[in-house]
């Protein structure tokens, strides 16, 4: 049996692949887009590009997520294995969703910088949920340790 006696539902997905890459090069394309496009801009495409990625690994994975109390569990699992950050989900309904990250990956790639600066995970999320729940969701940090807060908290909610 070759791949085209498969049908769609039997072929399997490949692993999502992964590259090792120093925080160093995450803090150089922050800051580089922020020179070239003024921070508010490169804020924006950061989120987005956090997005695409959030809707792709959860098309890539063919996850199912049963239900809600479950996601709470197998999504900071994931989070962990990805290597974005310990996070916990403390409020998780379809209308709301609200994250926790003690040691932000992002954030530890930036440093101090004065303020909530972990835009590609806050999109990262975003896409990861719009993807699962099938609706559309924007993600917006209110609290970031890149500003001296102890923990980065991202809240999410419906954006339709
Ligand atoms: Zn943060």
């Amino acid at each position: 049996m070759d791949n085209n006696d498969l049908n769609n539902e039997e072929q399997i997905k490949p692993p999502v692949a992964f590259f090792l890459m120093p925080v160093d090069i995450l803090k150089g394309v922050h800051e580089e887009l922020s020179e070239i496009l003024g921070p508010e801009t490169a804020s924006l495409v950061i989120y987005n590009c956090g997005v695409r990625s959030g809707k792709n690994i959860v098309n890539d994975m063919d996850i199912s997520f049963p239900d809600i109390e479950t996601l709470s569990t197998i999504l900071p699992e994931l989070w962990l294995q990805l290597g974005i950050g310990v996070f916990s989900i403390e409020i998780l309904d379809k209308e709301h969703v609200h994250i926790v990250c003690e040691d932000s990956n992002e954030a530890q790639a930036l440093g101090y910088t004065g303020e909530r600066s972990c835009n590609l995970t806050c999109g990262f999320l975003a896409g990861m949920f719009s993807t699962i729940f099938e609706r559309k969701y924007k993600c917006s940090e209110n609290s970031c340790t890149s500003c001296g807060e102890s923990q980065c908290i991202f809240d999410l909610v419906l954006d339709e």
